[in-house]
């Protein structure tokens, strides 16, 4: 009997901590949480669209400095990925790379780094493949590219650390599974290390102060605009073709190393097999 009672007493002490645990998950949309609500009006009544990357479309004028608060007593930050990098924000292969790239297996959960709600989560064609992204009460947007499996929602709440899909390698630009994690304030990418140092899983500061030359990728500054042209200057590839036309003769190695680039890496891109027979005059992508 004595042992029936201990059972019954450390059932319920498991109910009411479980309890507690899913109560709190959602503090600010609980009770008369006018703040938070008002909150999220503020972020999604301007330049909010759920079907398009970039709404602000220079449409705003940034100013000189950029105050970000990225946490206080209520809100706090949570790695997307705990895992180590793989690509840097900066120029590669000829082109801007706006992110950085966490490595991943296809299906590890990733997370929200900050609160905020989504604005953007469907498969986008230009290259992202599966997309989220979230909007901060910051007015900060964090994108999570190419993943395997979307969980949430357009318009939708979301906290710190929630599982927003899993990792993957969705998407035309995707090589080989990973996150591509994009911070970019009024549409305008920066390097993600200016405000997260991933190598200790924390922020940079609490509070951090962003100029215009945060926003240079390749030696120039991309802050006025998305559509900005960007410079090839520096680039030792910039000879390097995208595309090619399939001639008599070819091989896939052969094509390869012509372009400096690798059969592996055509055959991912084009979805074919090395074996594969190629056919006159069909057109391959090179990267
Ligand atoms: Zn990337």
């Amino acid at each position: 009997m004595q042992f029936f009672q201990r059972l019954f007493i450390l059932l319920v002490i498991t109910a009411l901590s479980t309890s507690s645990i899913y109560a709190d998950k959602n503090p600010r949309f609980e009770g008369n949480d006018s703040t938070c609500i008002d909150m999220f009006e503020e972020i999604t009544s301007e330049y909010w669209d759920n079907d398009n990357l970039y709404p602000y479309s220079n449409s705003e004028n940034i100013p000189d400095t950029i105050k970000l608060k990225l946490t206080d007593e209520f809100r706090c930050f949570v790695m997307p990925v705990e895992t180590r990098i793989n690509s840097q924000f900066g120029w590669r292969w000829n082109r801007p790379h706006k992110g950085l790239d966490l490595h991943l297996q296809t299906g590890d959960p990733v997370k929200a780094a900050f609160d905020g709600v989504v604005r953007y989560a469907q498969y986008n064609n230009g290259g992202y493949g599966n997309l989220v992204i979230i909007r901060h009460y910051n007015g900060l947007e964090t994108y999570y590219a190419h993943l395997s499996k979307i969980n949430v929602e357009p318009n939708s709440i979301i906290k710190a650390g929630d599982i927003l899909g899993e990792g993957g390698c969705s998407g035309s630009r995707c090589t080989g599974p990973h996150l591509h994690f994009e911070t970019r304030y009024k549409d305008k990418p920066f390097n993600p290390l200016d405000i997260i140092a991933f190598e200790n899983g924390s922020l940079t500061s609490e509070t951090v102060m962003l100029t215009k030359n945060n926003f240079v990728i390749g030696g120039k500054t991309n802050f006025d605009g998305s559509n900005f042209t960007y410079s090839n200057k520096g680039s030792k590839k910039k000879n390097l073709k995208y595309s090619y036309k399939i001639k008599n003769g070819d091989t896939l190695l052969a094509i390869a190393i012509r372009n400096k680039t690798s059969v592996k890496s055509i055959c991912r891109l084009n979805k074919i097999k090395p074996e594969s027979t190629l056919k006159l005059g069909r057109v391959i992508r090179l990267r």
